[in-house]
């Protein structure tokens, strides 16, 4: 594991950096970030200046949009964007879980005319995968497709769907056979979400904003050109969906320490720098550690992927640890500001109300992806090799699985 830049990788770091301080928003104190479709807006105007520059998608293929360059340079794009006050994750489930399967799947036709549109935003695509009976177990769903002539009509309900209220097309993995066990059962498409058919009900947060949605499908066609990969095949193709789902987000998920840090570097604290406190520093100590070791684990997997590997399960190792710190860090804060932990205003609280954010937000982020228990169960049977937990439904038709809903 050498992070040396080599000298072509120095060569486009300080490329990226030029280009950065030409085009990308500082980073500042003060000032917000608007209402939610502000926020959206801005990310578009801000993913097309990237393709129109070619560093979008810096993985994928040119002919596709990318910029045919390694996952190195990718860490290293991230790593200088991150500097700056750019919404560079914004699309992610996109461009980082929905454009892999159309790569992996989809015809060379749907290739060149979908994924440079991706890579610019100019088309947003949302992941359909979770159901009201189906999130952990996500082979459990319901969601039907049934084959008439060359078009599959699909009835039933997702939920929890990031971003598909601002979405043209979607990956939706679909129930089309229930006479097999629940993994053979199941087959993936893509959608165009603005068809008829597709009913797009944006959830309330907590946190004011309304990022994800419940999805309703009441007879949506979806041709049968746009299936990704066999029918039946579903199962492997989420899995490539999870694989780079966990990559991507490896690089985007906030631990909550960079903030933290800047934080107790400005407070006070009886008179005295909060930095100072003994009790401070210990906490301090201990999320470094943790943010050092989540770093150094995921530098270990981009290494091996950047070598022709697959992101491993070692990535729950960083969402697990990163995520449960992001939320202790987050309660932590506001009790350190005290009273002006209550202030919400971004003009007005510290760091634009991270923290009074992230306390909203953190509870979500230790759901999305995979929850803490999933990624347990994942490092226990996939990096320590301890016994799988026991599964009734095992080989079992999908229809005689007993449960409460109609087949
Ligand atoms: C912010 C956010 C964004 C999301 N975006 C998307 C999206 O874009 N697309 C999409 O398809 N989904 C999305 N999701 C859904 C997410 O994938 C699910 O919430 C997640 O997989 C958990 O499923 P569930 O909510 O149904 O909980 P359940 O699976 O019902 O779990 C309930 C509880 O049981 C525990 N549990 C479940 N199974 C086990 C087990 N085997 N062992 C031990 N404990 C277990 C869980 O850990 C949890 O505590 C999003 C969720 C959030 C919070």
């Amino acid at each position: 594991m050498d992070f040396k830049d080599t000298p072509e990788q120095a060569e486009f770091r300080k490329e990226v950096q030029a280009w950065l301080k030409a085009n990308a928003t500082p980073k500042t104190k003060d000032g917000g970030r608007g209402s939610q479709e502000e926020a959206y807006e801005k990310a578009k105007a801000w993913y097309k200046k990237v393709y129109d520059a070619g560093y979008a998608c810096p993985t994928w293929p040119k002919e596709y949009g990318g910029a045919g360059l390694t996952q190195i340079h990718k860490v290293i794009w991230s790593q200088e964007v991150a500097k700056y006050d750019e919404p560079d994750g914004y699309f992610v489930i996109g461009q980082g879980n929905c454009g892999p399967a159309i790569m992996h799947f989809a015809t060379e036709e749907q290739k060149t005319s979908l994924l440079p549109r991706m890579a610019s935003a100019e088309d947003v695509w949302c992941q359909l995968f979770s159901e009201p009976s189906a999130g952990s177990d996500v082979a459990g769903l319901r969601t039907k497709a049934e084959l008439k002539g060359d078009k599959w009509i699909v009835n039933g309900q997702k939920i929890w769907t990031s971003g598909a209220q601002h979405s043209d097309y979607g990956v939706v993995l679909c129930r089309t056979d229930t006479d097999v066990s629940k993994y053979r059962g199941m087959t993936m498409f893509f959608i165009d979400m603005k068809q008829p058919g597709v009913d797009v009900q944006p959830i309330k947060q907590m946190d004011g904003g309304s990022h994800f949605n419940e999805v309703f499908f009441n007879n949506a066609e979806i041709p049968d050109s746009q299936r990704l990969g066999e029918v039946g095949g579903g199962w492997g193709a989420a899995l490539l969906v999870l694989m780079n789902e966990r990559l991507a987000i490896s690089g985007v998920q906030p631990d909550g320490f960079p903030e933290f840090f800047e934080l107790v570097q400005s407070l006070e604290l009886n008179g005295e720098p909060v930095v100072n406190n003994p009790v401070v520093r210990d906490r301090l100590a201990t999320w470094y550690t943790q943010h050092a070791g989540i770093k150094a684990s995921t530098n270990r997997m981009l290494t091996a992927v950047a070598k022709g590997g697959m992101p491993g399960a070692e990535a729950a190792l960083g969402k697990l640890v990163g995520a449960v710190m992001n939320q202790d860090i987050a309660n932590y804060a506001l009790q350190l500001m005290a009273d002006t932990g209550a202030i919400c205003d971004e003009s007005l609280a510290p760091q634009r109300a991270h923290f009074q954010k992230s306390v909203l937000f953190a509870p979500g982020i230790r759901l999305a992806g995979g929850t803490d228990e999933v990624m347990r169960n994942i490092i226990a049977e996939q990096v320590l090799g301890l016994p799988q937990e026991p599964r009734a439904d095992k080989g079992m038709a999908f229809k005689d699985i007993p449960s409460g809903n109609q087949h």
